[in-house]
């Protein structure tokens, strides 16, 4: 159960964490007595609408479950970006300040707290001590793109539980070493990972692409060599990942792992919002009913593909707009599609089935089809 993978599909975050937590059987590792922290990614003051930021609803979904087990002493720890007032706008802005109050429930600024110190190879860690402290560590890390290091999830989110100092220290050593070594430091014992609505590119926001979806497990490494698929990169490509494989964090997703997912028909959200680059990447797509967690696998591939079909397809649309022509070579997704066949256009998902070119998966993920993109010859 421990090595398995869980996904929630749908538009009620409170719910859907309650439902992730019964499903994995949580309150088999819980006792009554147990001093718990939940540590999100708030690293700006940010609305979580921007794709940077955990949703309070999955916070809230955590809550509940362990006061269902008599649990009274939580508390939500995050030191945001570097700055002195910053964690305290991310409380407030991100609605952790309600919700504490709401639930009674200590918030904790990382920042002020006294740390420990560790040097591993020759790398310097002060880690908060109340992280070594804590006797169930729950990790809600985002799931979206990063500038630097590709994915930011479980792995990277632990960067909250150091003082600013160290957070400087390792973007200037090359944050990859660092952030698999905290991680030989510090380990969670559940993640539950907020996939609503993560950014396609960048930490702090700006571009998310709605997903709807969350995720659990007890595995920080096994979860993000899982969700780096699901946005279009293969786990080799982020360091931090290979790194914490070698320092036994954890283990690689594998074909042997086992996806258990709940509301599977939740995954059709036809009124999902599209962020401004999502608009400009879509103009070469044909989407009719596409859920939610495919059109961002979509997305995510799309401004990754190396074939570039956004240029070939962008050339046809003009050609074809000009001819008056029907369009050649699109990629179509959605369930709009179930049922038709096509033997010109490439099919994103299970929907289109009966294509003669399309990608499986309901839905597939993003790394597979941007590997068919990349394979496709776009005419
Ligand atoms: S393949 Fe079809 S039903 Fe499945 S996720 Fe994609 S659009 Fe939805």
């Amino acid at each position: 159960m421990k090595d398995n993978i869980y996904i929630n599909y749908g538009k009620n975050p409170i719910k859907m964490t309650n439902d992730l937590m019964e499903k994995a059987k949580v309150s088999k590792y819980l006792k009554s007595d147990m001093k718990v922290i939940i540590k999100p990614n708030l690293v700006l003051p940010s609305s979580t609408k921007n794709g940077a930021t955990t949703h309070s609803e999955i916070v809230e979904g955590i809550i509940k479950y362990l006061q269902t087990q008599n649990i009274t002493d939580i508390s939500i720890a995050e030191g945001a970006w570097v700055g002195e007032k910053t964690t305290t706008e991310a409380f407030k802005v991100c609605g952790y300040t309600d919700l504490s109050k709401r639930y009674d429930i200590n918030l904790i600024d990382t920042k002020k707290e006294e740390t420990i110190d560790y040097e591993i190879e020759n790398i310097r860690f002060r880690v908060s001590k109340i992280f070594q402290e804590t006797d169930y560590l729950i990790n809600v890390p985002v799931l979206k793109g990063h500038c630097q290091t590709k994915l930011t999830n479980c792995l990277k989110n632990l960067k909250g539980c150091i003082p600013d100092k160290d957070k400087r220290y390792y973007h200037n050593i090359g944050l990859h070493k660092p952030i698999a070594l905290l991680n030989t430091l510090l380990k969670p014992d559940l993640h539950i990972i907020d996939s609503i609505c993560g950014d396609l590119t960048f930490e702090e926001g700006g571009n998310p692409i709605e997903s709807n979806r969350i995720l659990l497990g007890y595995d920080g490494l096994l979860l993000d060599s899982y969700c780096s698929r699901l946005i279009a990169y293969n786990p080799e490509e982020i360091e931090y990942i290979t790194y914490s494989a070698k320092y036994n964090v954890g283990k690689l997703f594998d074909e042997h792992t086992k996806i258990i997912e709940l509301n599977k028909s939740n995954k059709d959200n036809k009124d999902f919002i599209k962020s401004e680059l999502a608009k400009e990447l879509e103009r070469y797509v044909d989407e009719n009913s596409a859920c939610s967690p495919c059109y961002a696998g979509l997305i995510f591939a799309l401004n990754k593909a190396e074939n570039n079909p956004k240029d070939s397809l962008n050339n046809n649309n003009e050609k074809n707009n000009n001819e008056n022509e029907k369009n050649n070579n699109k990629i179509r997704i959605g369930q709009g599609f179930k049922g038709q066949t096509n033997d010109e256009d490439l099919g994103i998902g299970d929907c289109c089935k009966n294509f003669s070119k399309y990608v499986k998966g309901c839905p597939p993920s993003g790394l597979d089809i941007l590997n068919y993109l990349n394979s496709f010859e776009f005419d």
